[in-house]
């Protein structure tokens, strides 16, 4: 039996292997050595442990030189894919995405209205083992993100005001539902955002989501950590005797920077819009557009937004640097609207913090993306133990 210690490291390598060759196909030990900053020896261990498992192939990698071709490495992983539940309210959008990024199959559920936690445990079940069933395809894990508050195990929710639950030891339901045959791991939207944010170069992330309700996470080495800030991220305190937020107090971030706050100032300002799914990206597009109309009123609504924004940005960043900061949420659909008199709130609070906004090219879909990967977690966190528990699973390759 080998110590924690000993085996924390070894583990700690085969997951900087196994993501390596993910994010560089036909990748040759000696390449591998130098990005991961080990010796030869040091790489070849993981390697072969990788390889014995069934995880790594090893074939010829590209020409790059004259000479002998280095062997390259390889996911054996081709016909391996997650499942994924990006929870919307009102309706589910699942995804089985392969290791290598691309989608197998993605659709709508619709979702009864009010939907319990015990009824959507049981849709998302049947659809698990249904997908189960998919031809030539092993499931990894399966991803799930929803409109809730977790807990710091993040495998159960504490409540969600969007869906109006209560406590729910989800991951728990979930796989005891589907008989223990995967493992379940659960974010809230923002953390599925972060996560899909972070695969663009940026392993070391801050992502802030901003819809109704307010998140933020942090990716740390490609990973979906502990998260520190997400709980009751919402419902920080930002201004005495604001508007009064759906926890009951007054003046929460949510309160004054959330979505509520455009849908009403558009109410006022008489500016029709559509409700119902898709009905936030309308009414962001119409603001932006009457925005760059000049409409003084809503540009003024716009930029309060964005100041709150920014200065909760300028917080976040100040308590809890990060690599690169990343914003989802109906901003994206307002624009350059938003974005102008955010990036100049924040060149003013924190300069440095302005400088590491990044945008990112997924907009609403960001979560949906971040669910596929959140499943194919579950192998590239702990590769050799997710084998261990599969092996007796028929490899359909
Ligand atoms: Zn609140």
């Amino acid at each position: 039996m080998i110590s924690m210690t000993q085996g924390g490291v070894k583990r700690h390598n085969q997951v900087r292997v196994l993501r390596a060759v993910r994010d560089a196909s036909g990748i040759s030990r000696a390449q591998l050595a130098e990005v991961l900053n080990l010796t030869k020896v040091g790489v070849s261990r993981p390697v072969a442990e990788l390889v014995a498992a069934g995880l790594l192939v090893e074939g010829q990698a590209p020409q790059s030189g004259p000479g002998r071709r280095p062997i390259g490495l390889q996911l054996a992983l081709g016909k391996f894919a997650s499942i994924g539940f990006d929870i919307r309210v009102d309706r589910a959008i699942e995804v089985v995405r392969d290791v290598d990024g691309t989608v197998v199959s993605q659709q709508v559920i619709d979702l009864p209205p009010g939907v319990t936690a015990p009824a959507l445990l049981a849709i998302l079940a049947q659809r698990i083992l249904a997908a189960a069933l998919l031809p030539r395809y092993t499931i990894i894990g399966i991803g799930v993100a929803l409109p809730a508050e977790l807990d710091d195990s993040l495998r159960t929710v504490k409540f969600s005001l969007p869906l109006g639950w209560g406590k729910v030891p989800f991951c728990d339901e979930l796989e005891s539902l589907i008989e223990n045959r995967y493992q379940v791991r659960l974010a809230d939207v923002s953390g599925a955002a972060a996560l899909a944010n972070s695969r663009m170069g940026l392993p070391n992330l801050a992502h802030l989501q901003i819809g109704y309700g307010a998140g933020l996470s942090y990716i740390r080495d490609g990973s979906l950590g502990s998260l520190g800030l997400v709980g009751e991220f919402g419902h920080m305190p930002m201004l005495a005797g604001g508007p009064q937020c759906l926890c009951g107090r007054f003046g929460c971030l949510d309160a004054v920077a959330g979505f509520q706050i455009l849908v009403d100032g558009a109410a006022r300002l008489g500016l029709a819009h559509t409700t119902g799914p898709g009905g936030m990206n309308d009414l962001s597009r119409r603001l932006s557009e009457e925005a760059g109309q000049g409409n003084q009123q809503v540009c003024t609504l716009i930029e309060s937004v964005a100041q709150w924004l920014a200065r909760v940005v300028a917080a976040v960043i100040t308590i809890r640097p990060a690599q690169a900061m990343t914003v989802g949420g109906y901003p994206l659909a307002l624009g350059d609207a938003f974005w102008q008199p955010f990036v100049a709130a924040l060149e003013q609070l924190h300069p440095q913090a302005a400088q590491l906004m990044v945008k990112s090219p997924l907009g609403d879909e960001a979560s949906t993306v971040g669910v596929g990967l959140l499943g194919a977690e579950i192998l590239f966190s702990d590769p050799i133990g997710w084998a261990a528990l599969h092996s007796g699973l028929p490899q359909l390759i």
